[in-house]
């Protein structure tokens, strides 16, 4: 086996996806002709060029375009269905996957039915293949405290099937220290809690979700680089990062690839973990970005399987389960060795 088939059929652990982010190209095209089809989608490859990620502005109005289609219960559940089987086929074996109801919530088709339909498409795929996924809702930022509270108390009764909560959106204009208090309250009814933070602003928002927050994990975190005192605490609390090397380069938080500090953090101790954020929308799934870091960034295979095993240990699966996934891991990798000699 080459260095890419061993990264494509390693047993993955993703910790950062958001799921309205990783539908299947295929999915969509399906729930297109239910609605009568689109005279710019003819097939499945004018669908695959529309979703080719040009900037920004393209990703917000394809992400916008393709809501439009999600019209019903069924239309969300087969979307969480068809996403877990993918990354299935991908050799994930456990993800914690961001959801955000209130992205599809409409009369028609209230918080309730959007909730209970991605949790039953969920749910379904795990019991048809070997993937196991934990569900933290996005509270998202952008409509500010009072909506956040109201989203909090809106998911509350799902804590069974809902595992943490977390702070997208403008982590710039909206500061993680507004959402202290509902964070706290998070934290009592039980949830995990993880925030992104240092993606779009600085340092100090990393701070922000660490101290005022008390984020888990951070996601991103990249720009830590802007604060030497905050890459000493992040080491020595091994604050868990949710990298994702591909979404921060297409969006060019770094000017050039060379700047992205995935090595340096790597390098340094920090607890890394790779993962794929949006990966439909930005074009490249977890082996891609693995494959990345092969490629672009020098990583060995062992240094990859290092960062699964950082993954494994940052992820909130019992214990129980994280012996399980360590188990699966290390015999692939036993495998390997085997059939490779040392790698
Ligand atoms: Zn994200």
């Amino acid at each position: 086996m080459n260095p890419l088939e061993i990264i494509r059929s390693m047993p993955k652990v993703e910790l950062h996806l958001h799921l309205e982010g990783a539908f299947t190209l295929e999915s969509l095209y399906r729930l297109i002709n239910k609605y009568g089809g689109d005279p710019d989608v003819k097939n499945l490859e004018d669908l695959k060029r529309k979703f080719i990620f040009t900037d920004f502005h393209h990703f917000i109005e394809t992400w916008y375009w393709k809501s439009k289609y999600y019209r019903e219960a069924a239309d969300i559940e087969d979307m969480a269905y068809s996403t877990i089987l993918d990354l299935s086929q991908k050799n994930i074996i456990y993800a914690e996957v961001f959801f955000s109801p209130w992205d599809f919530v409409k009369p028609e088709m209230p918080f309730k039915s959007v909730t209970e339909a991605v949790i039953s498409g969920v749910r379904r795929a795990e019991s048809e293949c070997p993937i196991r996924i934990g569900l933290i809702a996005d509270l998202i930022r952008d409509q500010g405290y009072q909506t956040v509270d109201k989203r909090l108390d809106e998911i509350t009764p799902y804590r069974n099937e809902v595992i943490g909560v977390g702070l997208g959106g403008s982590e710039k204009e909206f500061p993680a220290e507004w959402f202290t208090e509902v964070f706290h309250e998070a934290k009592r009814r039980g949830f995990h809690v993880v925030a992104h933070a240092g993606e779009v602003a600085g340092a100090d928002s990393i701070w922000s979700a660490l101290k005022n927050l008390q984020a888990e994990r951070i996601g991103h975190g990249v720009r830590a680089t802007e604060d030497p005192a905050l890459i000493d605490y992040l080491k020595s609390k091994q604050i868990p990062l949710e990298v994702c090397v591909n979404s921060n380069l297409k969006l060019k938080i770094f000017s050039t690839p060379a700047d992205h500090p995935v090595r340096r953090f790597f390098d340094e101790g920090l607890l890394v973990t790779i993962n794929s954020d949006d990966p439909t929308m930005f074009g490249m799934d977890l082996n891609d970005e693995f494959i990345l870091l092969f490629n672009e960034y020098k990583f060995t295979l062992p240094e990859i399987r290092q960062l699964t095993s950082n993954a494994i240990r940052a992820s909130f699966a019992n214990d129980r389960y994280k012996a399980h996934l360590t188990q699966a891991h290390e015999k692939y990798w036993k495998q390997i060795t085997l059939l490779n000699g040392r790698i």
